[in-house]
């Protein structure tokens, strides 16, 4: 496509006009397998990078940019983008739109999968700090437990998820929805709810509700095979999540002598369920399974 989705105006966001005109232009169908639903609401676009953190000097990493209205979003402010989308038809049409809208972009964009995405990928040298993006909602947690150690110079996050997704990446031990990617993801920094999201921002419109979620990296608990142990240990325990941990964990750790053993010189009760139980305690769990190794 060559014709501009509008008048060439710097710091232009996609409204729901362009977002129609470009889709139909590049006939693209929006498809719940790849998570397209597109936001048409510079309100939105502008709160998500204004949480986000975003500033002149950033390197954002921004998964799945679709037709482009979060990219301008965080162009505009200056920042260099490096956008990931898999869809081929996008990502071919992402620096034209963006171009005839924000001459003055930095952008790149890398035509792959989020969940195979190495750094060798990114062009050379590029090192994101901040990762924003609106997530395709089947894989976000994945794209999220990827991206955080493939990438570890990227600091900060905010992304908009499905908001199940959203509020037990944030949840805390004993609630309700805490769950196997709640300490997942608390293993490399914090995560709180950002925010609510209208579903009438979205083309199409989607079933479910969405929320912003933020993150800031703190320093990991440990090395990479710390992590491998801990995560073993997560995914036992909340396999079985109403079981005492003494059960749930006895096939990772010979029988439940054993798990009862190793929990107890953890310093964690052989009664409590894995939901009771913070990041750091599954890591000095960890750490003792290891060393008795
Ligand atoms: N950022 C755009 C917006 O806010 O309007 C589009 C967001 S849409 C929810 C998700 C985008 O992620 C789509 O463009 C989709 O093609 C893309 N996508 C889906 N799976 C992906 C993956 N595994 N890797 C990279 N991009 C993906």
């Amino acid at each position: 496509m060559s014709e501009a989705p509008g008048p060439s105006r710097p710091g232009a966001l996609l409204g729901p006009a362009e977002i129609r005109d470009l889709a139909g232009r590049l006939d693209v169908t929006p498809t719940k397998k790849l998570g397209q639903n597109f936001v048409h609401d510079a309100n939105t676009v502008r709160r998500i990078v204004a949480a986000g953190g975003v500033h002149a000097d950033a390197i954002v990493l921004e998964v799945g940019p679709g037709l482009g209205s979060l990219t301008l979003g965080l162009t505009e402010t200056g920042a260099d983008v490096l956008a990931v989308e898999i869809d081929r038809r996008l990502a071919t049409q992402l620096p034209d739109t963006v171009r005839m809208l924000q001459p003055e972009a930095r952008l790149r964009v890398v035509h792959q999968d989020a969940l195979t995405l190495r750094a060798g990928d990114l062009p050379a040298g590029a090192r994101p700090t901040h990762l924003v993006a609106n997530l395709p909602y089947n894989v976000s947690v994945p794209v999220l437990l990827h991206l955080l150690p493939t990438f570890p110079t990227i600091g900060r996050a905010l992304v908009m998820v499905q908001a199940e997704v959203g509020y037990r990446l944030a949840a805390d031990p004993g609630s309700k929805v805490y769950g196997s990617p709640s300490v997942k993801a608390a293993w490399y920094g914090s995560w709180r709810i950002a925010g609510q999201v209208s579903r009438q921002v979205f083309w199409p419109v989607p079933n479910v509700d969405s929320v912003l979620v933020g993150f800031e990296r703190h320093e990991e608990p440990g090395d990479e095979t710390l992590r491998a142990q801990v995560f073993a240990l997560v995914d036992a325990a909340f396999q079985q999540r109403r079981k005492m941990l003494r059960q749930s964990l006895s096939a990772l750790l010979g029988g439940s002598a054993g798990a009862s053993d190793a929990l107890t010189a953890s310093d964690i009760e052989p009664t409590l369920r894995g939901e009771q139980l913070t990041v750091d305690d599954f890591t000095r769990l960890g750490r003792t399974v290891l060393a008795a190794a």
